[in-house]
């Protein structure tokens, strides 16, 4: 028999999830706090629990897909704690602070269950497509056991390492992008000040030492390179706020350990300044606007 997954936040991201997880034959029991979520997963074949406890009270695998720390804090343990099945599993996929996750993951453990961190790569039509890159921080039987499930919804599955450790990796590589973003954004705005062609520096650039993802996926200047969200006056892709948010978590991991990151750092504080304009839902890459 297909195991039951309780999938609970069925957003931007969740939605999506929890369509390739009934796409793959797992029987889905879903819960969001937002009816229009709920009535979508509905549709998609998933079947509408009452609650968070209700929707794990039957589960073999709980998903949670919430937007913060503090969500996935109150969901576990106001809710699913006390309503799961003695040994089921927890896969938290929410991109949260590292020491929510740990102290989650060591309380489920306390009580029994088995549970990893597993923060996805990817937006919205990675989601969709089933696309996810997952990076799974916890125990080598909890990755294991996860493995099909996230393999249902992604189409990279990496043990990260232990309890954290994915949410560890998620930020450590969107500080990068984010910092990479705005490099490539300076260098394409300075070329054009010297009187490059952009689609020329681009030419060259993109087959030199410049390279990167953000430069030949992802261009920040409109009518170069593949097509982008810049082509779409910046609309669609991964919003400022949730890089933000990212980046955020990156500057906060780093002082607890003490790591420099100026880098991160100055990318933290660009993007800040577009969200204080009121910018936060434009694509990332509208930090080249901050540039030109
Ligand atoms: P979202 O806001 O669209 O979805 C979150 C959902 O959780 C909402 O439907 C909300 O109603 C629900 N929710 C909140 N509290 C709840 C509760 N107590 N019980 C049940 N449901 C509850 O967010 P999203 O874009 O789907 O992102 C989810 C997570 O994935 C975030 O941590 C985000 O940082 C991360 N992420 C997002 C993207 C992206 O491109 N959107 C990419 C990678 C990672």
């Amino acid at each position: 028999m297909a195991e039951i997954i309780a999938f609970i936040g069925l957003g931007n991201m969740g939605s999506g999830m929890a369509a390739n997880l009934i796409k793959n034959g797992f029987d889905v029991r879903a819960f969001d706090l937002a009816e229009e979520a709920l009535a979508r997963a509905e549709a998609a074949g998933a079947i509408r629990a009452a609650s968070a406890a209700d929707a794990a009270s039957t589960a073999d695998v709980v998903v949670t897909m919430l937007p913060t720390g503090k969500h996935v804090a109150a969901v576990y343990n106001d809710e699913i704690f006390a309503a799961a099945k003695a040994g089921a599993l927890f896969l938290d996929c929410s991109t949260i602070d590292i020491s929510t996750a740990r102290r989650t993951i060591a309380s489920a453990l306390d009580k029994g269950f088995a549970m990893a961190d597993a923060p996805v790569s990817g937006g919205i039509g990675a989601a969709n497509g089933g696309t996810l890159t997952f990076m799974v921080g916890g125990q080598e039987d909890a990755f294991i056991r996860a493995k099909p499930i996230l393999s249902a919804m992604g189409k990279k599955v990496i043990h990260a390492g232990g309890a954290g450790s994915g949410q560890a990796a998620k930020i450590c590589n969107n500080m990068l992008l984010g910092a990479t973003m705005v490099a490539t954004s300076e260098a394409f705005a300075m070329a054009e000040k010297l009187g490059l062609d952009p689609q020329i520096f681009y030419d060259i650039s993109s087959v030199s030492s410049g390279q990167s993802w953000s430069m030949t996926s992802y261009c920040p200047l409109p009518g170069v390179g593949p097509k982008t969200p810049a082509d779409n006056d910046y609309q669609g892709g991964f919003a400022i706020a949730l890089m933000l948010k990212d980046l955020k978590l990156a500057l906060d991991a780093a002082s607890s350990v003490n790591a420099s990151v100026p880098m991160g750092a100055q990318a933290e504080s660009l993007y800040q300044v577009l969200a204080n304009k009121g910018e936060g839902g434009r694509d990332f890459s509208y930090v080249i606007q901050l540039l030109s």
